[in-house]
């Protein structure tokens, strides 16, 4: 009923010139193993516009990391969401817990960002979760329950809404939640989820995030409720992220 969806994240790293060698070769990854799921490249602002003629038409899509929650104005610095459209974007992630740790970001500003996110046409993908100081308190569901109320704006459905699950804790660590606590939180953040927006909530596809490889990636997207990944360190080695785009279920 969902189709996975593998999204990388590439962060602030790499020059033109390693990103049109990345690409080139998840072309032919691409071309010789075809994915079972969607596949989307969220690189640096900077790149999209020269990576877009080398990504291959149909087998991956170009997303933006981050977008202001206005659609234009003076805020130096920023990109809005109708830029992102503008030079062929069909994504943006809001709300990455680097961007709420870096700059502050709350729950409202997210979710007002996603709703920019929306107009201009693009799928949000929202990112939550918890800190381990938080998990360690026994107060992981309760944070991310409030972070998807607080974050998902009105008008949000599964067209234009992924939801990913990131354990701060678990990003760029190595280490990775339990697949029993990512289950139990894919559960919660449905049954949140259903009560936000209703019968759209079983067709809204929730990612997981945090240290995904291939070594780990088809036990956690096997998981129910796990409907693809959101990778960082692994979307940057081509090789090791098509190996994750092979472990959706389908292939
Ligand atoms: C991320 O930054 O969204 C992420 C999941 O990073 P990593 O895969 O490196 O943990």
């Amino acid at each position: 009923m969902r189709r996975h969806l593998v999204a990388g994240n590439w962060k602030m790293n790499g020059q033109v010139a390693d990103g049109v060698a990345r690409v080139e070769e998840l072309a032919g990854l691409a071309a010789a193993q075809p994915a079972a799921c969607d596949v989307l490249i969220c690189p640096p602002a900077t790149l999209i516009v020269p990576l877009r003629g080398y990504v291959s038409a149909g087998a991956m899509a170009l997303g933006g990391q981050d977008c202001h929650h206005d659609d234009s104005g003076a805020f130096t610095g920023d990109i809005a969401a109708p830029m992102l459209a503008d030079i062929g974007c069909s994504h943006v992630i809001v709300g990455h817990s680097e961007r709420r740790r870096d700059h502050g970001e709350s729950n409202e500003r997210v979710a007002a960002k996603a709703a920019a996110a929306h107009r201009a046409g693009l799928q949000a993908i929202i990112c939550v979760g918890e800190t381990k100081t938080e998990r360690d308190a026994g107060d992981a569901i309760r944070v991310v329950t409030r972070q998807v109320r607080e974050s998902v704006p009105d008008g949000a459905g599964a067209a234009n809404t992924v939801i990913a699950y990131e354990p701060v804790w678990a990003i760029g660590t190595g280490d990775t939640a339990m697949p029993a606590d990512v289950e139990a939180m894919h559960n919660t953040i449905r049954t949140e989820l259903a009560e936000m927006i209703s019968e759209e909530s079983e067709r809204l596809r929730l990612l997981y995030g945090g240290s995904v490889k291939p070594d780990n990636a088809v036990e956690l997207l096997a998981i129910e409720d796990v409907d693809g990944a959101l990778v960082g360190g692994a979307s940057l080695k081509p090789a090791d992220f098509w190996a994750i785009v092979r472990a959706c279920p389908g292939v």
